[in-house]
């Protein structure tokens, strides 16, 4: 069966229309890209879309009562809802540093969720 979506490249601020055909769930067209992270960013958003996630968890113990996180690379996103539910439960006691390893597998993704902000402990 043969499908036509269209989408918005998100790769740069261009933000480029694409067109994309599929036959039977598998991208065998796409129109509209000025580059290949285009044609790259379609083919993934139509067969396996993934995302950055980006959330923030509470702070046991700091100067601040909760420190910015994200994921360390996309995760699909299908996913995305049941990492901020894991997310929300979560308490760092600080210091925290950027980078930290704040939530190990998220979701069962395999990927890490990480501090992108340094919290001082409180005086
Ligand atoms: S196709 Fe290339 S130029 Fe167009 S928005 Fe995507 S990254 Fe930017």
């Amino acid at each position: 069966m043969s499908e036509k979506r269209e989408l918005t490249c998100i790769g740069c601020p261009v933000g480029c229309m694409l067109e994309v055909t599929l036959e039977d769930g598998m991208v065998v067209d796409v129109k509209g890209n000025t580059c290949l992270i285009g044609k790259n960013y379609a083919e993934r958003e139509c067969t396996n879309p993934t995302r950055i996630v980006t959330s923030s968890v509470k702070v046991g113990n700091g100067e601040i009562d909760a420190v910015s996180v994200k994921t360390k690379s996309d995760i699909p996103k299908n996913k995305i809802m049941q990492c901020i539910e894991e997310l929300r439960g979560v308490v760092v006691e600080a210091p925290v540093n950027i980078g930290d390893i704040i939530l190990t597998n998220v979701a069962g993704t395999g990927v890490n969720v990480i501090a992108t902000k340094s919290i001082a402990k409180m005086n």
